[in-house]
């Protein structure tokens, strides 16, 4: 462990000892995945005392009322001890609930909802459980890191289809033709981290046919479902053909800003629930008990809390967009998610990597390189992602900083 808490796998060989010289202890599948760049850059922001405009998180906690369930399931000894492996039945019926409510999609909460330790868990555990080694997985470039990293962890290949700036659409075409006879499976995110792209009505029904067409497993991650600022939120789960060949993921951290409690789920239908859960069970077996039953709650929230908090998260939006474009930078505006992609090419020629090392040294703040969610670091060459789900003051000092980057 180094200094900034950040593990250093790929250790020098005299640091390995023995017999591991000869060999990095990271193995191949997972070389150059050894740090992720959110704690690669919390740590920086940490270490130079800038603001976080980085990793995703919110720095104000969500709604009083969801923390004291958390706190009064703890305290009457409701899940302290391992809940049921599939999540404890309250959850399961408000994930049922909740995917009824919003999108008319109806669940049997007992064989069909899944409850994860974050999305990261359920998308680590769909990949391990649905794919075989040398199986090809389509996903949009950039990608979120974790998707890289459990296709390589699962044997499986990725291949990029690359949502291109300024306005990150995906080409249907460019889709069909990288659709081999190893295509396993469509791995989609809408709203779509880092470029806050919303997948249209079109979009998600040429992307369905084209997996009926080839008969392609569908795993859809829409962690940031409630915040869509333009459209709206579809699960493709919804159209026709889909649901037995969708497994649909999502999570509590970003809808209800308690990011720490790591409480996700999968939901889809009942063989496809009862792989993903079969590959849970040897990951964390269960997850985090007293938090399930607070997110039960929080799920049944009055549709004023899901309206107010997008709608309080589109003026910071807003708020940060302005700043961003008055420090000089090329703004491409989200349709959802809490961040917003920028091109630093109007400051020079610097990779976004390089930029975003320098950046809490030049003005005190600090931000996340796209390029390292691309195959071909070219492609995000000059794309840095700020987020915005921080206090307004927080946004404006971000941004009063910014400004003097000049
Ligand atoms: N998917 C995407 C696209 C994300 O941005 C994140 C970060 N919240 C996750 C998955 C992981 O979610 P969780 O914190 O619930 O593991
Ligand atoms: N999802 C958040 C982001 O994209 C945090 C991810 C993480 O820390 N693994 O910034």
């Amino acid at each position: 462990m180094s200094q900034d808490g950040v593990c250093k796998l790929n250790g020098h060989p005299s640091e390995n000892g023995g017999a591991m010289k000869t060999r990095p202890l990271l193995n191949r599948r997972l070389d150059g995945l050894g740090t992720t760049i959110f704690a690669e850059m919390s740590a920086l922001a940490t270490a130079t005392g800038a603001i976080n405009l980085g990793q995703g998180f919110p720095d104000t906690d969500g709604p009083e009322s969801v923390r004291e369930a958390a706190v009064r399931a703890l305290r009457d000894g409701r899940g302290n001890q391992y809940p049921p492996g599939p999540g404890v039945p309250e959850l399961r019926q408000a994930i049922a609930d909740h995917q009824h409510r919003f999108y008319g999609l109806s669940l049997d909460p007992d064989t069909e909802v899944l409850v994860t330790t974050g999305a990261t868990e359920a998308i680590a555990a769909t990949m391990l459980a649905l794919l075989e080694p040398g199986d090809e997985v389509i996903a949009f470039e950039p990608f979120y890191d974790s998707y890289a990293a459990c296709i390589a962890m699962a044997g499986a290949q990725r291949v990029p289809l690359t949502l291109r700036a300024p306005d990150f659409r995906p080409d249907l075409d460019e889709l069909r033709a990288l659709i081999t006879p190893r295509t396993r499976l469509l791995l989609l995110n809408t709203p779509h981290n880092p470029t806050g792209t919303v997948l249209a009505p079109d979009e998600l029904s040429g992307i369905a046919a084209l997996a009926v067409e080839h008969d392609l497993l569908v795993v859809t991650d829409e962690v940031y479902e409630h915040l869509v600022f333009t459209g709206a939120h579809h699960p493709i789960a919804a159209l026709p053909g889909m649901r037995e060949r969708t497994v649909s993921i999502s999570s509590s951290g970003k809808t209800f800003s308690y990011t720490g409690w790591k409480i996700g789920w999968v939901t889809g239908d009942a063989p496809l629930v009862a792989a993903v859960r079969a590959a849970k069970q040897y990951l964390t077996f269960v997850s985090g008990g007293p938090f399930q039953y607070a997110i039960a709650e929080a799920l049944a929230l009055p549709d004023a809390f899901f309206t107010g908090f997008r709608e309080d998260m589109r003026r910071k939006r807003d708020l940060l967009a302005e700043g961003l474009r008055t420090a000089g930078f090329r703004v491409y505006e989200p349709e959802g998610t809490y961040f917003i992609t920028t091109d630093i090419s109007p400051f020079g020629d610097e990779d976004a990597y390089t930029f975003c090392r320098a950046l809490p040294e030049r003005c005190g703040v600090a931000a996340v390189p796209n390029s390292v969610f691309y195959d071909d670091p070219e492609a995000g060459r000059s794309q840095v992602r700020f987020t915005f789900c921080k206090r307004d003051d927080v946004l404006r000092d971000a941004v009063e900083r910014l400004a003097r980057l000049g």
